[in-house]
C-alpha cells in the first residue's frame, strides 16, 4: 500500500510517499515559497535529489501537481500512475475537542476542521488548503486527517483545565490541548516494542525536544498530561519560544515599552527561548560551540533548558505514580548527548542510571541507561510521517 503524506504550511508543503507495511520511503521532498517564486525539491529513493527554482506555484494546487508529476515522471518517478497512491494522509495541527483520533475526510469532517481554525489560525487554514488541493487533483482517492492534538484528548480534566473562569472553557474552548501528539504516540509505541512489554502496562515520559519542544506523560498508552497548552507557546523554553512564564510579565513589559499584544507575542514566540536567553542562537549546536568557548549566557541557556525538562520528568513521574522509561526524541533529543546527560543527572533517586558510553550515540534507537537502571532511558528517532501513513492505511482499508 502506498500512502502519500502531506504536511501543508501557508507557503510550504512537505510530502513523502511511503509504504507503511514495509516502512519503505519511495520518495520525499518539499515545495517552498508557494505563492512567491516556487522552489521544488524531490528525492526519489536511491537516486539523486532534484532541486528546481522558480517553479510556477501560485497556489498549493500547482505545488501538489508538481509533486504528482514528479512521482509518475518517466525518468525519476517511483510509481507508474497516480492509481498506485492508495490514500493520502494529511497532517492537521488542531482537531480541538472534536477529534480524538485520525479520521477519513468527508464534507462534515472538513467543516469540523474549519471550526477549529480559530484555535490554530496560522496552521489549520494552511492544512485545509493542502487537503482541498489534493481533493481537486485526486478524485476518489481516500484522504485522512491526522491531528497533532488528537493523542492528548485522553487527558483528564484536572490536567487540561486552566484555573480560569469556567465560562472561558464552556463558551470559548480555552483549555490545554497539547501538540506533537503524532510524535509522542509513535515513540511511546516504539518504546513498548523496545522494552518488549505491552504498552498498557507502561508509564512513559516522552520528551520531544526539537526547535519546538514538548513532554508528555503517557500512562498505559494514553496521554495523561503534556507541557504545551492552549497553544504551542506553553511548557518548556524552546528555540525561540519562551514556554511557561508569569502572565503578569506581559502587562509589565507592555506598559513599560508601549508594546501592543501582537508585538509582545512576537517577542514571546520569536525572540525568546534559548535564543533570547543566550543572545547566540536558537540552534543547540551553536549553543554548545559558544558554551565550549566560555560564553556564559549560552551555557545558561543549555542549563535552563535541561533544568526545565528535568522538572517536567519529575512532575510527570508524580502525576503517573512512577515511570518505567524516559524517552528522548526530535532534533535535540536525538542528537544532543550533553543535554540528555544534563536532564538525567540527579534523577538517580527515581531509578535513572544513564550509561555514558551508550549515551554517546545519535539518531538511532538505543537504550542509553545502564542494564540495571530501574527506569530505562531510551533514544528513539521520531517518525511522524510513518505514524500518519499507518493511521491513513488503517482508515483507508
Ligand atoms: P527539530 O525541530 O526536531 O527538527 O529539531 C531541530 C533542532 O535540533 C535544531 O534547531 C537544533 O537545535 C537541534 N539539533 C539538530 N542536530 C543537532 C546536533 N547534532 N546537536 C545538537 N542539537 C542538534
Amino acid at each position: 500500500m502506498n500512502i502519500l503524506v502531506i504536511n501543508a504550511g501557508s507557503s510550504s508543503l512537505k510530502y513523502q510517499l511511503l509504504n507503511p507495511e514495509t516502512q519503505q520511503v519511495l520518495a520525499k521532498g518539499l515545495c517552498e515559497r508557494i505563492g512567491i517564486d516556487g522552489k521544488f525539491t524531490y528525492k526519489p529513493e536511491g537516486k539523486q535529489a532534484v532541486k528546481e527554482a522558480d517553479v510556477a506555484m501560485p497556489t498549493h494546487n500547482e505545488a501538489i501537481k508538481a509533486v504528482l508529476d514528479a512521482l509518475v515522471d518517466s525518468v525519476n518517478g517511483v510509481i507508474g500512475s497516480m492509481k498506485e497512491i492508495d490514500a493520502v494522509g494529511h497532517r492537521v495541527v488542531h482537531g480541538g475537542e472534536k477529534f480524538a483520533k485520525s479520521v477519513l475526510i468527508t464534507d462534515e469532517v472538513m467543516a469540523a476542521i474549519e471550526e477549529c481554525n480559530p484555535l490554530a489560525p496560522l496552521h489549520n487554514p494552511a492544512n485545509i488548503i493542502g487537503i482541498k488541493a489534493c481533493q481537486a487533483l485526486m478524485h476518489g482517492t481516500p484522504m485522512v486527517a491526522v491531528f497533532d492534538t488528537a493523542f492528548h484528548q485522553t487527558m483528564p480534566a484536572a490536567a487540561y483545565m486552566y484555573a480560569l473562569p469556567y465560562e472561558y472553557y464552556e463558551k470559548d474552548k480555552v483549555r490545554r490541548y497539547g501538540f506533537h501528539g503524532t510524535s509522542h504516540k509513535y515513540v511511546t509505541q516504539r518504546a513498548a516494542a523496545m522494552l518488549g512489554r505491552p504498552i498498557e502496562e507502561l508509564k512513559l515520559v516522552s520528551c520531544h525536544l526539537g526547535n519546538g519542544s514538548s513532554i508528555a506523560a503517557v500512562d498505559g498508552g494514553k496521554s495523561v498530561d503534556t507541557s504545551m497548552g492552549f497553544t504551542p507557546l506553553a511548557g518548556l523554553p524552546m528555540g525561540t519560544r519562551c514556554g511557561d512564564i508569569d502572565a503578569g510579565i506581559l502587562q509589565y513589559l507592555m506598559n513599560k515599552y508601549g508594546m501592543d499584544i501582537d508585538k509582545m507575542l512576537n517577542v514571546l514566540n520569536k525572540k525568546s527561548g534559548v535564543e533570547g536567553l543566550s543572545c547566540v542562537s536558537s540552534d543547540f549546536r551553536d549553543l554548545e560551540t559558544a558554551a565550549d568557548k566560555g560564553d556564559s549566557k549560552a551555557a545558561l541557556a543549555q542549563k535552563k533548558f535541561a533544568y526545565e525538562v528535568k522538572k517536567y520528568v519529575g512532575a510527570y513521574a508524580a502525576a503517573m505514580g512512577g515511570v518505567d522509561a524516559v524517552i528522548f526524541t526530535a532534533g535535540v533529543g536525538e542528537n544532543d548527548k550533553a543535554i540528555r546527560a544534563m536532564v538525567c543527572e540527579g534523577l538517580e533517586y527515581m531509578g535513572v542510571q544513564l550509561d555514558n558510553a551508550a549515551n554517546d550515540v545519535r539518531g538511532k534507537e538505543t537504550v542509553i541507561s545502564t542494564p540495571d537502571s530501574k527506569t530505562k532511558v531510551l533514544l528513539i528517532p521520531t517518525n511522524e510521517e510513518l505514524m500518519i501513513a499507518i493511521d491513513t492505511a488503517e482508515l483507508a482499508k
